[in-house]
């Protein structure tokens, strides 16, 4: 008998959003540890989970190339290896604060002023505290998996670069923005990429039919195109 090949829509359903929440945002600090390792004057202030994925906001005057990507991903792909715990520890503010400082980190102490007094007030390592040197760590609330080897090094992918204002204001520096998707499994990122190739192909149909380029005739076969005239003069 055929076998009845899953949609990818469907695998994807099969996630758990609370985990892949946390996957994510721990995906966000591993990518951060590895973009300070391999470029020490990047600033580091946020990294949500996102719908599909996670991203981070940088401060560096040179422009992160794709090629950069390529080597975050390679370090990335390291960090989860070397399996780091993800380790809570909670200060008092003036403690962090003088952590922060030694770090010369100017967007984590706005960000750790920004939290209302009375509020807890957390940092995650990625690593052992006790070691020395001291691990990789940021000032953060949580919720992370408890190790970067829970993330699977083949199930996450970088994906964009682009600009975004500091806390969204205009009036403030420009940074650089490195999103990333994340999933369970190399299944579930393989489901994920087929949806926005099978989107942007639905998209690219929409275009063409919008210009009179073409119209698809799906009686005939899928996507048999039949050009008209005026996309036959225009060319692709
Ligand atoms: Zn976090």
């Amino acid at each position: 008998m055929e076998s009845v090949a899953v949609k990818p829509s469907e695998i994807l359903r099969r996630a758990n959003p609370a985990h892949l929440h946390r996957l994510r945002h721990t995906c966000s600090h591993v990518m951060a540890m590895a973009v300070q390792k391999l470029f020490p004057d990047a600033k580091v202030t946020i990294g949500p989970s996102t719908e599909n994925g996670f991203y981070y906001d940088f401060d560096r005057q040179e422009p992160f190339t794709p090629s950069d990507l390529k080597s975050i991903t390679k370090e990335m792909r390291r960090i989860i290896k070397t399996n780091l715990p993800v380790v809570r520890q909670e200060l008092p503010r003036e403690v962090i604060r003088q952590e922060i400082e030694k770090l010369n980190e100017p967007y984590k102490l706005e960000l750790l002023d920004a939290i209302p007094e009375g509020q807890s007030i957390s940092r995650y390592f990625l690593g052992d505290p006790n070691q020395e040197p001291q691990p990789w760590w940021d000032l953060c609330a949580g919720p992370h998996l408890e190790s970067t080897g829970q993330i699977d090094p083949d199930a996450f992918a970088l994906e964009s670069l682009a600009g975004a204002y500091w806390r969204g204001n205009e009036k403030n520096a420009m940074l650089q923005r490195i999103y990333g998707t994340a999933w369970e499994t190399p299944e579930q990122l393989q489901s994920y990429h087929q949806m926005l190739e099978e989107a942007k192909r639905r998209d690219h149909r929409k275009i063409g039919k919008d210009l009179h380029l073409f119209s698809i005739q799906e009686e005939a076969g899928g996507g048999l195109v039949f050009w008209h005239p005026r996309g036959q003069q225009c060319g692709t």
